[in-house]
């Protein structure tokens, strides 16, 4: 017999309940050794200024919204900020492949007919257009999430926070739903040189097809992704028996939902899943996508999320304690998205804020209430039922149960489908054969050792890296 679930006091109860779960890891006691979360806020001044087109539903502008709410309720006060810089080519060649990334830095919608013979084997058209300086916004959020992730690692921060990233569903050498180049494959195989489990966990209302493409074959990387699924909703990937394969058989875990899902069924889901993971899996790095289209009242969207419980999602994520990069993704009904995504800063900060808006030049985007936890439930009718619900999570726990324990720390292989990754590797082992004392993180990508021995060294670590970053 299921527990009765999802009532009003399992939504509400105190986000502490996740806490009791202790996941004493190298990385948790790192985070025990001082008590304050130390977080970090990766913001691009240029990001918002592209335009994907007038119709088109993706509106960077949301990213330059969003950061002018987070700096009028005060937030940056509460956190480092850094202007990150743009991902090189290298660095987006780490996962993408070379011919796609010179289309997308030679194609201009000016020079587009010469290059029409290519749209369709990229994938580039409506969904994903050229526009004005694409690639040079591809680097800018990609540059962040990568500066971002080397700041976890360096020890510099407990949470990373960039707004812009989350871009789940670009693929080695295809743009997808929006997405051109995949941030978060390049932040978690960063991150990869570095912690020895990366959990990605994805709450945008698509599936997060690109990332779990990416590692659906390495144990190292553990995808989480709740989302819409019916076989036909973008992308038309996420169901419950794509779980992985070879050395990544059960370590990608799907949660697909159905329309009008509300914060009682979402919150008490995404509690029940997560608990199953961290328990299992044991990570020692997390990834967070917020795509914020999961809220009710999206363009897009079809659930009936509040900014509330979709922030609830990353309180609970928080209170693992464990080293974390937030991005952002997917969102559509722009006042929202940057509500949502201030709202979730404030809950990384541990900062309450007045749900009164702050003065502020682009005040008009939120009338009539000027509030920033709008009413966004109840607009579309919920299909999903609580039969279906426990089903779901039956079935995910029983997965997880196939996982024994977590994974050896002497990992046998980086990402089999990462020939970037492979290649990059041979030339760091030849750097690190001239110099084997040194422990710098760039200088030991190859080296997989207990993650014990990583910490040991994290203070030195921390000045090398740290003076590369730009505080505004
Ligand atoms: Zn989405």
């Amino acid at each position: 017999m299921p527990r009765k679930p999802i009532d009003q006091d399992t939504f509400m109860e105190d986000a502490k309940s996740t806490q009791k779960k202790k996941h004493m890891s190298a990385s948790n006691m790192r985070l025990a050794s001082h008590n304050k979360t130390r977080v970090a806020y990766f913001h691009d001044e240029g990001v918002g200024n592209y335009h994907y087109g007038e119709r088109h539903p993706m509106k960077p502008h949301r990213l330059t919204l969003t950061n002018h709410l987070v700096l009028n309720y005060g937030l940056h006060n509460k956190m480092e900020i850094f202007q990150p810089r743009r991902a090189t080519d290298d660095e987006i060649l780490e996962f993408h492949a070379s011919d796609y990334v010179d289309f997308l830095k030679r194609v201009t919608p000016d020079n587009a007919e010469n290059y029409e013979q290519l749209f369709q084997r990229f994938n580039v058209g409506d969904d994903c257009p050229i526009f004005d300086g694409i690639y040079d916004f591809c680097q800018r959020y990609s540059g962040a999430t990568i500066e971002a992730a080397r700041k976890l690692i360096a020890g510099g921060a407990d949470i990373c926070i960039n707004w812009s990233g989350g871009l789940h569903h670009a693929k080695k050498s295809e743009a997808s739903g929006f997405c051109y180049v995949n941030d978060i494959v390049l932040g978690i195989l960063e991150m990869l040189r570095y912690f020895p489990r990366v959990l990605y966990v994805d709450i945008d209302i698509h599936h997060g097809d690109g990332v779990q493409e990416a590692f659906y074959m390495t144990d190292r990387v553990m995808t989480v992704s709740f989302h819409k699924y019916n076989g036909d909703f973008f992308p038309g990937t996420g169901h419950l028996d794509e779980i992985g394969s070879s050395l990544g058989k059960y370590y990608s875990v799907n949660v697909p939902l159905r329309d009008g899902i509300d914060d009682n069924e979402y919150v008490w889901l995404f509690r029940e899943v997560m608990n199953g993971v961290m328990d299992t899996f044991k990570p020692s790095a997390v990834v967070l996508q917020c795509g914020a289209d999961s809220l009710g009242c999206d363009r897009l969207g079809v659930f009936n999320l509040s900014i509330k419980a979709h922030g609830r999602c990353v309180q609970i994520m928080k209170d693992y304690k464990v080293p974390m990069l937030v991005v952002g993704g997917g969102g559509y009904t722009v006042r929202n998205v940057a509500r949502c995504w201030t709202y979730e800063t404030s809950i990384l900060v541990d900062q309450e804020l007045n749900n009164d808006l702050p003065p502020n030049e682009y005040l008009g985007f939120f009338r009539p209430d000027y509030k920033l936890h709008p009413h966004l439930s109840g607009h579309v009718e919920n299909q999903n039922d609580i039969q279906y619900l426990t089903k779901v999570r039956e079935r995910v726990l029983e997965q997880l149960r196939y996982l024994d324990g977590a994974p050896s720390i002497q990992m046998q292989e980086i990402p089999p489908d990462i020939q970037g990754f492979l290649d990059g590797d041979e030339q760091l082992q030849d750097e690190e054969d001239d110099d084997t004392m040194d422990q710098r993180p760039q200088a030991r990508k190859n080296r997989l050792v207990p993650e014990t021995e990583w910490y040991e060294s994290d203070d030195d670590n921390f000045g090398e890296l740290g003076a590369v970053d730009m505080v505004m």
